[in-house]
């Protein structure tokens, strides 16, 4: 669900948006935030923890599991990214200065995951879940299958 794109400037842009998103906030956008942050953007695939880990070594050698949990917890907090609980993986948002839940498309085959993000969608859960009494404070929905790229690809 990628086309071919100059994906320097999806990293950029979401470099960009963060920075200025932890100045108005007057959060510390630190070395280590930042290079997280590129790696979870190193595709449109959700990355794992221990992926991202094994990658931050490389620039800090005594990176350890703590230490990436505590800025991917960061960057989630400020909605930079998401985390795909089917997958345990990350993925960069592509709207971050904009509260909304996440409603993702994921393929089963190349693993891209996009989002959909309908209000509707999202309204309709929070509808539900009052009819029942229940107040929704946090959706994620996450829906699989396959991305068009996929689905036109010649099966094997
Ligand atoms: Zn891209
Ligand atoms: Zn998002
Ligand atoms: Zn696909």
């Amino acid at each position: 669900m990628s086309p071919p794109h100059d994906h320097q400037h999806c990293i950029d842009t979401a470099i960009e948006t963060a920075a200025s998103l932890c100045a108005e906030q007057g959060m510390r956008f630190t070395p280590i935030r930042r290079r997280v942050l590129a790696l979870v953007w190193g595709g449109h695939q959700p990355v794992g923890a221990y992926g991202i880990l094994d990658a931050l070594k490389a620039a800090y050698p005594r990176a350890a599991p703590p230490t990436v949990y505590r800025a991917l917890d960061f960057l989630i907090g400020l909605g930079l990214i998401h985390r795909i609980e089917s997958m345990n993986a990350y993925v960069g948002c592509t709207h971050p200065a904009e509260r909304h839940s996440g409603q993702f498309l994921i393929c089963s085959q190349c693993r891209a995951a996009v989002e959909l993000d309908d209000p509707n969608i999202a309204q309709a859960v929070r509808r539900g879940a009052q009819r029942m009494g229940f107040e929704a404070r946090h959706q994620m929905i996450e829906i699989t299958g396959l991305c068009p790229d996929c689905r036109d690809a010649p099966q094997p």
